[in-house]
């Protein structure tokens, strides 16, 4: 078994009473520090080790797993009767750093659910996957007008959404049902009537090609009413994200669920247009 600090870093026991570590102390809140200003936990094991602060006494090396331990541990608030060493809100700045920088999932090689939704960042008609050659793939816009064709490896494709998806991940409040789409069915649901009304005027057209008409003009009227599956389970993956749960698993089902679309444009760039109309689009780069 692995040796076990008995109190935690950053204390000693003086006189039968917990007290701050002089040196820990610092170290302590010297790793809080680096972490929100953005140093990842092996940068600061790699920097804690060049330091001379133990934080095991048989030696020197520090490794993540020490930083992430000290990063998670909430008697450094003072709980539990600890002498209190970081602020409430630097400790809980952390854990949201921690929540966010885990989302970094990767999807998985199977392209299928994007493919399902790629478009033309161009003209917005559909994509076709082309053949894979040499480890790329064609993508290739239907419409023989815009032309636009593209050649991008399934793993940057996966994750090029991937990014995106993450970034919804850490915005659950974009995650809102769609607007009904009124003028958009109603259009239809008059072409059709039309269609319908002179059907029968005609007396010419078969049954099947009536009935045809009356069926579609029904299925109309169901569109029209709101859908209940995808606004619940859209609210039960804004309940996981703002749980901070932004596995593989979660990414998918917000690929699946909340995007209409997946837009990919000749920079090779990826937009995902949510089903409420939201587009989530890469960050302005900021210029060094
Ligand atoms: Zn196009």
């Amino acid at each position: 078994m692995a040796w076990q600090r008995k109190i935690p870093f950053g204390y000693l026991i003086r006189d039968g009473l917990i007290q701050p570590h002089p040196q820990e102390v610092d170290a302590v809140r010297y790793i809080f520090g680096q972490y929100l200003a953005g140093a990842s936990l092996l940068a600061i094991a790699e920097d804690m080790t060049r330091q001379d602060v133990r934080y095991h006494q048989h030696t020197t090396e520090w490794n993540k797993n020490m930083v992430k331990r000290i990063l998670e541990n909430i008697k450094y608030t003072g709980a539990g009767g600890y002498p209190r060493l970081v602020s409430d809100e630097d400790f809980a700045a952390v854990q949201r750093q921690r929540r966010s920088r885990n989302t970094y999932a990767p999807l998985s090689a199977d392209i299928r659910p994007i493919q399902s939704k790629m478009v033309c960042g161009l003209c917005g008609v559909k994509m076709i996957r082309g053949n894979r050659s040499h480890g790329l793939v064609h993508w290739k816009c239907q419409n023989s007008d815009c032309g636009q064709n593209i050649s991008l490896s399934d793993e940057a494709l996966a994750e090029l959404v991937a990014v995106q998806l993450r970034e919804l991940a850490l915005a659950p409040h974009l995650l809102t049902a769609p607007e009904p789409q009124q003028a958009g069915v109603d259009m239809e649901a008059i072409r059709l009537r039309n269609e319908l009304t002179l059907a029968l005027n005609r007396g010419t057209e078969s049954l099947k090609y009536i009935r045809t008409l009356a069926f579609a003009i029904t299925a109309q009227r169901y569109e029209q009413l709101p859908d209940p599956t995808p606004t619940h389970e859209l609210e039960q993956l804004r309940a996981r994200l703002e749980q901070g749960s932004a596995d593989a698993d979660t990414l998918v089902s917000l690929l699946t669920t909340a995007v209409r679309a997946v837009r990919l444009t000749p920079d090779k760039t990826v937009e995902l247009e949510l089903v409420n109309d939201t587009i989530i689009a890469e960050k302005e780069v900021q210029s060094a």
